[in-house]
């Protein structure tokens, strides 16, 4: 789901009823994600505001913010890639071959190498090559013989990895990184740390984008106002935990497909990535979350792959109409259309669904709303638990943030219904750096060189 706001850190937030969950965050959209401290490595959704630095900020003020706050930039691999030369002025078209390695299996690199007249380990080579020593371009290939090298490119093979463009990281750890793809768009990418009280990293999340843009315009969103681009392939989804694992020099544990876009608009790609995620890169399908705002006929698609990923659903009203006013896209998929996909859903693969809920001000954060919502969640008997997200303003938004008295009283509405709610703490109001936003502000001018 969408980028949306700033995003956030890991904070403990007022939790309502009995459940205390510790919340992170990227929130790009407003509906980030949480993490649930209980079930260990489980996630929920969450979030929080961090102060990020600003769009402006040059890289090299960005490394030197990074040294500082701990994050090691002194490998070759980081150096290149906060190096790599920005090339263009404005979106342009380039024609980048589309024979990607990354996001290929190993069963697919043993064919490849065997069809290029190399043995089988040659391609079990390169799995190694892409996922364990985290080559990024063909030259880094070290192991492999020069001629086989030679072969690759000239059939028009290259790696996909992508330069950084930009980094901003909050204050609390959590960074941002925007991604330069071949064409010359941007994409953002999240890394969510926690760490221990030494300041280990004991859990890192990566909030990625499946999207350049999105088309579904929610009207409290950011990437939404910045239009729609083009689906990212499963290697240009990838890469994004690649580069979250090397900016940070630790592995990501857990994946939310809530960055910039609608995952469930370019399903296909999603789980070509999901797939290689959890089978190429080891991370777990129930470390894993796919938040959707709900188009029509896709929850039942994705049910009969039977993930184990969390699937979230982005309801932010409690009826129908107020729901096709915030989500535009919600007039065709009516409310109980989606409420029996997600019923259906869980029938069929065992994994209950979670529901998100951005908080607007004045729009949907009366008690009565929360009174309609527990009403419906019990109704459809999906679950009694709703991740609130007090709204993080954008600019050019009609939308405000709501009374913190407003949010407690939702949330005690909820409560008094059985319904328990993690409430997400942000913080870097000020920060004008939100996801979607950090991206539109690069794209919409031509990208100065570093
Ligand atoms: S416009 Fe797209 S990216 Fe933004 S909240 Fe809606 S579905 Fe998510």
């Amino acid at each position: 789901m969408a980028l949306q706001a700033v995003w956030t850190s890991l904070q403990t937030a007022t939790i309502t009823t009995n459940a205390r969950h510790q919340m992170s965050a990227c929130s790009s959209c407003q509906s980030a994600m949480f993490m649930n401290v209980f079930s260990g490595l489980r996630i929920g959704r969450a979030s929080s505001l961090c102060s990020l630095a600003s769009p402006q900020q040059s890289v090299a003020e960005t490394r030197v913010a990074l040294q500082t706050s701990g994050v090691d930039q002194t490998s070759t691999r980081s150096q290149q890639y906060l190096n790599a030369p920005v090339l263009s002025k404005g979106v342009q078209k380039v024609d980048s071959g589309n024979k990607f390695l990354l996001g290929k299996s190993e069963e697919e690199l043993v064919d490849l190498a065997v069809n290029l007249g190399e043995q089988k380990y040659r391609g079990k080579q390169i799995h190694q090559l892409l996922y364990k020593t985290r080559a990024i371009s063909i030259d880094d290939f070290h192991h492999l013989p020069k001629v086989f090298k030679e072969v690759l490119l000239s059939e028009g093979w290259q790696v996909g990895r992508s330069a950084v463009h930009h980094v901003a990281r909050s204050t609390d750890g959590t960074t941002k990184i925007l991604l330069r793809l071949a064409d010359n768009l941007l994409v953002e990418t999240v890394g969510i740390p926690v760490q221990d009280k030494k300041g280990a990293i004991t859990r890192l999340t990566a909030c990625v984008s499946s999207q350049v843009g999105c088309a579904l315009r929610c009207a409290f969103c950011a990437t939404g106002k910045g239009g729609f681009s083009r689906n990212l392939k499963p290697h240009e989804i990838v890469e994004q935990v690649l580069a979250i694992e090397d900016l940070f020099k630790h592995r990501v544990s857990n994946v939310v497909f809530m960055g910039m876009g609608e995952p469930m608009m370019n399903l296909p790609n999603v789980l070509a990535a999901y797939r290689s995620l959890n089978k190429d890169i080891m991370i777990g399908q129930r470390m894993m979350t796919i938040s959707t705002v709900g188009v029509p006929n896709t929850i039942a698609k994705l049910a009969t792959h039977k993930l184990q990923c969390t699937l979230a659903i982005s309801l932010h009203a409690p009826n129908q109409e107020l729901r096709s006013q915030i989500v535009p896209s919600a007039r065709g998929y009516p409310l109980e259309a989606l409420l029996l996909d997600c019923r259906n859903y869980f029938l069929e693969t065992g994994r209950r669904v979670s529901f998100e809920y951005t908080l607007l001000d004045g729009v949907n954060d009366r008690p009565e709303h929360a009174e309609e919502l527990a009403n419906l969640l019990h109704h459809w008997k999906l679950g009694r638990h709703v991740n609130v997200i007090p709204y993080n303003p954008i600019s050019d938004s009609e939308f405000r943030r709501p009374k913190k008295a407003a949010v407690m009283a939702f949330v005690e509405a909820l409560g008094a219904r059985k319904v328990t709610a993690s409430i997400r703490q942000t913080r870097g109001l000020d920060a004008n750096a939100a996801c979607g936003q950090l991206r539109n502000d690069f794209q919409k001018v031509p990208m100065a060189a570093v």
